[in-house]
């Protein structure tokens, strides 16, 4: 086991959030480290082009611009470390932070691990991501102009992606594995309303065709759990709606979250219950979910940590 010196500000998670945290904090020359866990850029890398982050009017591949990200965090002094925490304690400070046997020690800490999108775990689903397959309508959806797709969720978040994709797409199917929708009537009822939504009711899809080399996704496989048929159906676009996991199983008991796990923190800022600890990002957010809002609110959690910091006397 090893020790190391106290720092004065840990930043766990290295997404849009952690990152632009990063980079606020080495500015302001707290030196800060960063514990990149095991999705170093975080769900932007698995994105493909993103067209909605303001200031690239060409758009940016999701990797490069994360690469871009910490380049620009380590260029001000932030260490990065491509390293997993694995358990925390808040309960007196300086606060501990362990990567396996070593251990950290931090006067402030900013949680910013983000959320991970379900996803159905299909065979090939991992070499199709971004290839067809995607979890984010409003990053992806562009790309499927006058194709059709297919929705898989019941949900509130279904029936929005499914109405927002049909924009670009001719034609847009939720597959729902039951015959009844768990979405609120008022987002069921747009969707049902919408001409180019067609519902596959009892339907799961249970295999994925196509060559991310050579045009992505081609077909899925839908199976119907009513008459337990097997169909194959080209299509060219598929996404998750099916909820999405914050990333916060090392945090649980160590900090207040609301009952899907989401860390709680203070409106119109980021401390959480306990005092010198910040949470930015989709680890705290279960409704923008935005690359731009995780790195504002990222943003936000630099700067609640310098004055926290500053207040007591732990920074000059
Ligand atoms: P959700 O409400 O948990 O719905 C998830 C949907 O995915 C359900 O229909 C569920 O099916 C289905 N599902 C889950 N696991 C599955 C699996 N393994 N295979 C197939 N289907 C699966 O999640 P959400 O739609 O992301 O919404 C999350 C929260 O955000 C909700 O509180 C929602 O109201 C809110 N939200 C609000 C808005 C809005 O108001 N504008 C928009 C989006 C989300 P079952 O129904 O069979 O369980």
């Amino acid at each position: 086991m090893s020790e190391q010196e106290t720092r004065s500000v840990i930043i766990i998670g290295s997404g849009a959030a952690g990152l632009t945290a990063a980079i606020y904090n080495a500015r302001a020359n707290l030196n800060p480290l960063v514990f990149e866990g095991n999705q170093p850029g975080g769900q932007l890398t698995i994105t493909t082009e993103v067209e909605n982050y303001p200031g690239f009017p060409e758009g940016i591949m999701g990797p490069e611009m994360m690469d871009n990200f910490r380049k620009q965090a380590q260029k001000f002094g932030a260490e990065t470390h491509f390293k997993h925490v694995t358990e925390v304690d808040f309960s007196e400070r300086p606060f501990k932070v362990w990567v396996g046997e070593d251990l950290y020690r931090a006067h402030a800490v900013i949680i910013a691990t983000g959320a991970s999108a379900k996803t159905l775990k299909l065979e090939k689903e991992d070499e199709l991501m971004g290839h067809g397959v995607s979890a984010c309508a409003t990053c992806d959806g562009f790309f499927f102009k006058d194709r059709e797709i297919i929705v898989v969720g019941g949900g509130d978040s279904a029936m929005e992606e499914g109405t927002y994709l049909t924009k670009f797409a001719k034609k847009v199917y939720i597959a729902h594995r039951r015959d009844e929708l768990r979405a609120s009537s008022i987002m069921a009822e747009r969707a049902h309303k919408n001409e180019k939504i067609e519902f596959l009711w009892s339907t799961e899809v249970v295999g994925l065709h196509g060559d991310p080399q050579n045009g992505g996704l081609e077909a899925v496989t839908l199976h119907n759990n009513k008459t337990d048929e097997d169909q194959k159906m080209p299509i060219e676009g598929l996404f998750y709606a099916i909820g999405h996991t914050p990333n916060t199983s090392v945090f649980q008991g160590r900090i207040d979250m609301d009952q899907k796990g989401y860390i709680i923190t203070q409106p119109k800022n980021t401390s959480t219950n306990v005092e010198g600890v910040f949470a930015c990002g989709d680890v705290q957010d279960p409704v923008y979910r935005q690359a731009i809002t995780a790195a504002g609110s990222g943003c936000m959690s630099a700067i609640d940590a310098e004055r926290w910091l500053t207040e007591q006397g732990l920074v000059e």
